[in-house]
């Protein structure tokens, strides 16, 4: 069972990979991850990345594509299967990606969040992290427990600076351009299995679950 998990930003593509790779000890690949670790690092990659990232925008296919396929090639992945939390976001990403698991042989399943724009932009706006433990949080629906000071490790919260207001628009227009059609290209493969994302959280992960099972029954 190799997953891809597709939705807008923001519509809970990062926590559901959570539980998933908890609950069914996938391997968690979050481009976005992978590229936030770089920033930290501040290597090359990382400088260049935070370019695109800060103004809403994508990094280069050609970038993204490369660093996705080498991670793929690694000894892990042989064993264990995958989520990809984040990747595909275009469609030459999704070419690309066809192609290398062709090599490697691993099929996937398509999990797609949908959820309302208004809902998201909500939630983004409100949403604030720990760089030291990556936990994420929401000052609306899942506040820390002191103001502002991660429950795990105290450190102080910041917020994501492509969290900000002017750049989520931007983040949601390249969205709807770039990473909405991967939607009907999964749905044209028999792929994708849609996911009400607007609903609480226990109901997003019963369906979740469901699917699953039902995919791993048969
Ligand atoms: P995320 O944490 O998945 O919301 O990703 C944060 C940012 O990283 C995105 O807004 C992009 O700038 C960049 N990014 C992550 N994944 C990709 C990807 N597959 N293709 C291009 N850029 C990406």
């Amino acid at each position: 069972m190799n997953l891809i998990i597709l939705g807008l930003p923001g519509a809970g593509k990062g926590t559901e990979s959570d539980f998933i790779v908890k609950k069914y000890g996938l391997i968690h690949l979050s481009t976005g991850d992978i590229f936030r670790s770089n920033i930290k690092n501040g290597n090359a990659l990382g400088i260049k990345a935070k370019e695109y990232m800060d103004a809403g925008q994508y990094v280069p296919d050609e970038i993204t594509n490369k660093l996705v396929a080498a991670r793929l090639q690694q000894l892990d992945i042989k064993t264990t299967d995958f989520i990809l939390d984040g990747y595909p976001r275009t469609i030459d990403q999704a070419f690309y990606l066809d192609k290398t698991l062709l090599t490697i042989n691993k099929p996937i399943l398509v999990l797609y969040l949908a959820i309302n724009e208004q809902t998201v932009v909500d939630r983004l706006s409100s949403r604030r992290v720990c760089l030291q433990c990556g936990r994420v949080y929401n000052l609306k629906f899942s506040p820390p427990k002191i103001n502002n000071k991660c429950d795990i490790d105290n450190q102080t919260l910041i917020q994501r600076s492509d969290d900000k207001a002017a750049t989520i628009k931007t983040r949601l227009q390249v969205y709807k351009k770039e990473t909405l059609p991967l939607v009907t290209y999964y749905q044209n493969q028999g792929l994708l299995k849609t996911i009400d994302a607007n609903l609480e959280n226990d109901k997003v992960r019963a369906t979740i679950e469901q699917y699953l099972l039902e995919n791993d029954n048969g």
